[in-house]
């Protein structure tokens, strides 16, 4: 289990790395366009935090 705390304080949970990388990838599509292509799947991984 994966959780993202997006700085916007939406909090962002997947059950592996490249379902994260998905729903964060929508949410900043939705919510912060502006950083669309600028946030790598090995940033999103590194702000993430791993869930027992
Ligand atoms: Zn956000």
């Amino acid at each position: 289990m994966k959780v993202l705390n997006c700085e916007c304080g939406q909090r962002i949970t997947a059950d592996s790395d490249e379902a994260l990388i998905e729903s964060v990838g929508q949410h900043v599509q939705t919510s912060h366009p502006e950083l669309v292509g600028k946030l790598s799947d090995v940033d999103i991984l590194n702000m993430a935090e791993e869930l027992e």
